[in-house]
């Protein structure tokens, strides 16, 4: 959607979307229950996202942003603890140096912005250097293993750094009071492209790219359609475009995805603590993490829900876990619910939902993909592959959309100001939700 943005926007008039969904968005997308709209997992803005806070300012919708400092728990041990209260910080288990120790390797990566130096490291270098193993061992490795079911030694340094500075947990995060943000940024681009008359194909696939000598030259839909192309940007997951392409591409082999499996659901139950995020540390419990949607956006969902979304990481689409049903799933989250919070989950409505390709694993050394295709040379990428080592976000898929327009353009002798003025933004103020 940014590509095409960024091309319209620079007066060509031929940009065609097609995208597989029934609306536009991907994994910003939403689902709808009782003319209330919800995203597929949990979806919060964050305050260094400037991909995403440049659209949301050009839809208008930046003004309507509220920001609401979270509570983020971890459950270790049957116990809760939130490591921004002090009291709870005190009571974690981990000794006052290794204390001292994390919290001089939070200031040090909220203080730094380029991760380039860490990319052929890893989070355990990273962890260990600038806190300690003991403070990897109690909190690094567990989030690790939530995350990437991998541990510190294979994750990228630039990434957790990276994702450290973004400060996901310690920032106040963002939200559209009156309903959901994604849905709202999803209409909003959506309008921006049909205003520059961009042509979208939905519910329908690309199934092959037709190619001569070293150019796709034509786009095989799956409802039989063929659209001639002098351009490609490609800005599906790699897999699905080394599908496309049926052919071996082993320069994209490096990029694997993880998969998650989200239920959302509400219930009438009052759940305490609050929280928005907890991390289900002690690696116990069927899910990796619980959200508490409407302790962020308090108009999520109707009047008096809990809007609890409960999820797990999965290494990969393959797993057996991924393809259980959703009894059995919901069987293994209401178990870890009461596990938790010591009383029976009921909720009155639960979606399920299978992502089968989340984001790349950031190993160690990861390389993004070129923009321009290694082999094919009127083909662009543009994604959160494309990302690292900077967070899997929406605004950071945004921002690489508008640098593969970008480059298609300076290719074409034109210019867009768009990568500059995404560079540049800066929130002007972050009112209280
Ligand atoms: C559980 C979860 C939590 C997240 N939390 C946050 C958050 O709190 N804040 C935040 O900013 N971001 C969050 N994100 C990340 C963010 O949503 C994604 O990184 C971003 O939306 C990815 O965009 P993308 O365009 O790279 O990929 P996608 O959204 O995957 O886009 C790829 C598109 O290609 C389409 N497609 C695939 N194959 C074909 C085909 N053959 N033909 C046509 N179309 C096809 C898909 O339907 C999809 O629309 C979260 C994501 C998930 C899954």
């Amino acid at each position: 959607m940014a590509a095409a943005y960024a091309l319209a926007q620079a007066g060509w008039d031929r940009v065609t979307i097609v995208e597989r969904g029934p609306e536009l968005g991907g994994l910003a997308g939403t689902f709808e229950t009782d003319g209330h709209f919800y995203p597929l997992a949990y979806h919060h803005i964050l305050q260094r996202d400037r991909g995403l806070l440049f659209f949301l300012d050009r839809i208008g919708a930046l003004p309507d942003v509220r920001w609401r400092k979270i509570s983020m728990l971890f459950q270790l041990k049957g116990r809760l603890f939130d490591l921004a209260d002090p009291v709870d910080f005190l009571r974690f288990p981990m000794s006052l140096a290794d204390k001292l120790r994390f919290v001089r390797l939070m200031l040090r990566c909220f203080g730094k912005s380029d991760w380039a130096d860490w990319n052929e490291r890893s989070a355990a270098e990273l962890v260990d250097t600038w806190g300690g193993p003991e403070v990897r061992r109690a909190i690094f490795d567990p989030l690790m293993r939530l995350k990437f079911n991998r541990p510190c030694e294979e994750v990228s340094g630039a990434w957790l750094g990276a994702r450290l500075h973004f400060r996901e947990g310690s920032a106040p995060l963002g939200y559209i009071p009156g309903g959901n943000w994604t849905k709202v940024l999803c209409d909003g681009v959506t309008r921006l492209l049909d205003d520059a008359s961009v042509q979208v194909k939905l519910g329908t696939s690309a199934r092959h790219l037709g190619i001569q000598d070293d150019r796709v030259t034509r786009v095989d839909l799956d409802d039989g359609e063929s659209l001639e192309a002098d351009l490609v940007i490609s800005t599906v997951p790699t897999e699905v475009y080394q599908q496309l392409l049926t052919a071996a591409r082993p320069d994209l082999d490096h990029v694997r995805y993880t998969a998650v499996v989200s239920a959302i659901l509400a219930t009438k139950q009052r759940v305490t603590p609050t929280f928005y995020w907890m991390n289900l540390a002690s690696l116990d419990c069927t899910a990796s993490g619980m959200f508490m949607l409407n302790a962020l956006n308090p108009t999520i969902g109707a009047p008096g829900d809990t809007c609890l979304n409960i999820m797990t990481h999965v290494p990969t689409r393959h797993d057996t876990f991924f393809h259980q049903s959703d009894d059995q799933i919901l069987a293994g989250y209401r178990a870890d619910f009461h596990r938790v919070f010591g009383f029976e989950l009921k909720p009155f409505w639960t979606q399920v939902n299978r992502l089968g390709m989340y984001a790349p694993v950031f190993h160690r050394g990861y390389e993004n993909p070129p923009l321009r295709d290694a082999v094919l040379t009127n083909v662009y990428c543009a994604g959160n592959y494309r990302t690292f080592p900077s967070i899997a976000s929406t605004g950071t898929a945004l921002a690489s959309g508008v640098d593969a327009g970008a480059a298609i353009l300076a290719d074409h002798g034109g210019t867009s100001d768009l990568p500059a003025a995404i560079d540049g933004y800066r929130l002007a103020s972050m009112p209280r939700g």
